[in-house]
């Protein structure tokens, strides 16, 4: 049989006494610096003061449109595809334009189910979804609610947009589509 011999642990260390005065000693001096410095307290008083949002900010998606308002995107179903949670369901219907083809007469999102990953904006040739509107933030009683569908997606009114990341980033385009305005 081996022994095996256990370190002697000093009471300082076995009551963690070290440990809570210095965790108390940065707690009050966090304290006092904000009580006599409120000016240099890093708090945003949200939801009345809000932080500018860094321009890799994945908000809430849209759909871009065309110049005659209708949606850039051809059903072409490859955000659907590579979406990792399945919560994009497009619903295609042709349109009697053979540049285009097909258009989405449905285009639902579950917020739900996202994970806010941006892989549909990535995946998409076209550029016609984007997740640059700065919601991150949601809120509803239903799963209903949490349903974006194509209406709510191309509803651009009253937004504001997070600067694309990369307004260089070259996009396909083809047959009157346009990329980044
Ligand atoms: S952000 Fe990710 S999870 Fe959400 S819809 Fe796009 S691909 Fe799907
Ligand atoms: S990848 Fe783009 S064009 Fe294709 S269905 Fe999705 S949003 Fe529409």
């Amino acid at each position: 049989m081996i022994t095996v011999k256990r370190e002697k642990i000093s009471w300082l260390r076995k009551f963690y006494l070290l440990q809570i005065a210095g965790g108390l000693r940065l707690t009050f001096s966090h304290l006092l610096k904000n009580f006599f410095k409120p000016d240099r307290m890093n708090t945003v008083f949200y939801p009345e003061e809000k932080k500018d949002l860094p321009p890799t900010t994945r908000g809430r998606h849209r759909l871009m449109k065309r110049e005659g308002g209708g949606p850039r995107c051809t059903a072409c179903m490859l955000c659907a595809t590579n979406c990792p949670a399945e919560c994009i369901h497009i619903l295609a219907e042709e349109v009697d334009d053979i540049h285009i083809e097909k258009r989405p007469a449905q285009f639902n999102i579950d917020l739900l189910r996202c994970v806010f990953c941006g892989l549909c904006v990535e995946a998409c040739p076209l550029d016609a979804i984007r997740m640059d509107v700065p919601r991150t933030v949601f809120a509803g009683y239903t799963r209903e609610s949490f349903v974006l569908d194509k209406a709510t997606l191309m509803d651009h009114n009253n937004e504001e947009f997070v600067p694309a990341y990369n307004p260089e980033r070259p996009v396909q385009i083809t047959h009157g589509i346009h990329a980044r305005p």
